[in-house]
């Protein structure tokens, strides 16, 4: 290898980690997407070149391979500990007491910043490389989430100092990032996380480093554990993280005990403009030799105190208890409430999540109660008002049945996916004919991302399936004009509409068939590799067990659970029933793929997002036969983004996080007729 090489290549991925830095810690990126991709590409191009240069540190290597079993073990050095809470001011006034009187030192500084709300983590670097991250677990026991800790941005995977360096710190998403989440995740059918720090514990637990790459995560450090005894000081110790391009919060005021009350009342008052949750304030002894001789409890350190901010809360009364039982039977209670007026917005619903969660807080109808919002999203009932039990009903009780059909519930453990639940368990129906779960069924089969049935909203589907006309999406398509027109309040004009719109959803590619059925598993994009795998439902419905298994191993991206899914889906009588009947009817076309064509745009794997001047379709079809391959989102591996009008930040952001090229609908147009001046 050339020595020049090598030395390009540090160069570079210096680089790139300032500019990680610049984009992903202080939120102020320095150069454009063009220049960052550049960047990249020479990196990639180096490495191609020379395999030699592919260290663990590049750039090129925050994601690793394959999935693993299970996190291992890590018993670490110094145990992680929980904080003491105050809940009100007068208890930080006696923690300060007491520091005060062990010390016999009444000019103690003491530092105030936030407590962010998220997931603990500690990570340790050596000789300037970050080889270990750990959960916290049990305190003296965490687990090592190294893979997937790598691939959040804002971590260095190397930094300029030499010696063993051991953080701690909260992994947090921002607000912004998790409604982008939540969009993406309900888009596929799975449920929305209720907050940031439900999403952080869950991501960095999961077993697949890809799957946590696809996740806006964030490392903040709040604490240097070990290290070189440079300073005196915790706050000195951020400063001096902060220096090494360590994520920091920044937002840490060193001061004297007498100052507290205010600086807890600012971190509450200004809590609002940080893109991050924060549930309080830390207040810690600032000088490392007076934390050392105050030490800790069994539990807590004596030198430091979490106190939380009072959350927007607001009391009303519950009017009902109800159950939702939704597509996949879910039962969900819900508290039906007075309206009261909650962080802006009036709020009527408040999930109870579960039996369990009712039984804990022993909310019952005609209880006056506190309601919350959690990560500001969802509002939640947190605790009922026990001095006002005047129109107090008795103690709920999750129902044994299903309230929509009356068939019979099973009880089963939560998502996989969200360790953070532990064994919490869910009831579902497991009656095929309820009418709750044909209702949800239906509505998300007429979503716009699906078969895009127009006209047919929630009302009318209440109707059609009430009033037993329709029983499943089979039988949407035996809806005559004579039926629809007789409905309740439906016009000429309207029933016209519908009929014309399920009809036209009829030609709706296969892959939008199989996105419609709800497949577990299966969401909109793993429905498109499906169906340009399988091609059309009738291939499908011709296909032996064996072979659907193995062509679905076939797909990219295609794990254990997500084929065994399809399979057992497919191996269902009803299911198979209904996709002949929907066959019989001639519901949907074949998945048009295009052969693999030599042109302007081989290689390239384009997203298309926003308002074009034609239809998506259209342009889709243009990059398809220009040789280019299309994604339905921004994915690793996407290379261009062509950006029409109204595009979300979120778009940008995640293009320029996968060093994605952003492109006007004319760039790719002079793409495609070979006239452009872009690489
Ligand atoms: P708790 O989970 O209530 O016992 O609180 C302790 C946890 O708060 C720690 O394990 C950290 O993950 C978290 N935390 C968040 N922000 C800070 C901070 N600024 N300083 C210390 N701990 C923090």
């Amino acid at each position: 290898m050339t020595t020049g090489a090598a030395e390009r290549h540090a160069a570079l991925c210096k680089e790139i980690a300032a500019h990680d830095y610049r984009y992903y810690v202080l939120d102020d990126p320095s150069v454009s997407d063009a220049t960052y991709d550049a960047l990249m590409r020479d990196v990639r191009a180096l490495e191609a070149t020379q395999l030699s240069l592919v260290s663990a540190d590049s750039p090129t290597q925050r994601v690793s391979g394959a999935p693993r079993e299970g996190l291992r073990k890590v018993v670490r050095a110094a145990k992680m500990y929980s904080l003491d809470n105050a809940y009100a001011t007068a208890d930080v006034a006696a923690f300060v007491t007491r520091c005060v009187d062990a010390l016999a030192d009444d000019a103690i500084a003491f530092c105030v910043e936030p407590k962010l709300d998220g997931a603990s983590l500690e990570v340790t670097y050596d000789a300037g490389k970050l080889t270990l991250a750990t959960t916290r677990g049990d305190g003296a026991v965490g687990e090592d989430v190294t893979n997937n800790v790598r691939t959040i941005r804002s971590l260095p995977l190397t930094i300029a100092y030499s010696g063993r360096l051991t953080l701690r710190g909260e992994v947090v998403l921002y607000r912004r990032d998790l409604a982008t989440l939540n969009e993406a995740r309900e888009r596929d059918g799975l449920e929305p996380f209720a907050n940031p720090r439900n999403a952080a514990a869950g991501s960095l637990r999961m077993l697949d480093a890809r799957e946590v790459a696809k996740r806006p995560l964030r490392v903040m450090v709040y604490q240097l554990v070990e290290g070189p005894e440079l300073h005196a000081r915790h706050s000195e110790s951020l400063a001096w993280l902060r220096t090494l391009g360590l994520p920091t919060h920044g937002l840490d005021v060193c001061v004297r005990a007498e100052r507290i009350d205010d600086e807890l009342a600012r971190l509450d008052r200004t809590r609002g403009e940080y893109p991050f949750e924060t549930d309080g304030a830390v207040v810690k002894v600032d000088a490392y030799a007076l934390q050392d001789r105050l030490g800790f409890t069994s539990k807590y350190p004596r030198w430091a105190m979490a106190y939380k901010f009072a959350a927007e809360r607001a009391r009303t009364r519950v009017i009902d208890i109800v159950i939702q039982v939704g597509r996949t039977g879910a039962l969900t209670p819900v508290a039906v409430l007075e309206p009261v007026l909650l962080a802006g917005t009036t709020v009527s619903r408040a999930s109870l999540h579960n039996g369990d969660q009712i039984a804990e807080l022993d909310v019952r109808v005609g209880d006056a109660v506190l309601v919350e919002k959690a990560g500001e999203v969802i509002p939640q009932v947190v605790a009922v008002d026990s001095s006002d039990s005047s129109a107090r009903g008795e103690p709920f009780r999750m129902p044994t049945s299903c309230p929509a059909c009356g068939g019979s519930v099973s009880a089963k453990l939560r998502d996989e996916e969200k360790p953070e639940l532990g064994a919490e368990v869910a009831l579902r129906c497991t009656s095929r004919r309820c009418p709750a779960k044909i209702k949800g069924a239906l509505l998300h089969w007429s979503r716009r991302f699906a078969m895009d049935v127009g006209h047919l909203g929630e009302s009318l589907v209440e109707q059609l399936v009430d009033t037993g006309t329709v029983t499943d999406a089979a039988s949407l398509y035996d809806l005559t004009f004579d039926t629809i027109v007789k409905l309740d309040r439906m016009g000429e004009k309207s029933a016209q509409n519908l009929v014309e719109a399920i009809g036209a959803s009829k030609a709706r590619p296969f892959s939008r068939l199989l996105t419609g059925l709800g497949i577990p598993q299966i969401g909109q994009v793993a429905a498109k590799q499906m169906a340009e795998r399988i091609r059309s439902l009738d291939a499908l419905l011709a296909m032996g067990d064996e072979n659907l298994r193995t062509e679905l191993a076939a797909i990219h991206g295609f794990g254990e659970k997500m084929i065994d899914a399809a399979v057992a889906f497919m191996n269902d009588g009803e299911t198979r029933a209904l996709l002949t009947r929907l066959s019989d009817r001639h519901v949907s076309l074949p998945e048009a793929v295009v052969e693999r064509i030599e042109g302007p745009l081989t290689g390239h794997r384009v997203c298309v997002t926003g308002t074009l001047s034609r239809k998506r379709e259209a342009v889709h079809t243009a990059i398809r036969q220009a040789g280019g391959t299309v994604h339905e989102s921004v994915k690793k591996d996407t290379t261009d983004l062509v950006a029409g009008e109204s595009v979300g930040q979120a778009k940008f952001d995640q293009a320029k996080k996968y060093g994605v090229r952003v492109l006007s609908e004319t760039d790719l147009d002079a793409l495609i007729a070979g006239t452009s001046l872009l690489p």
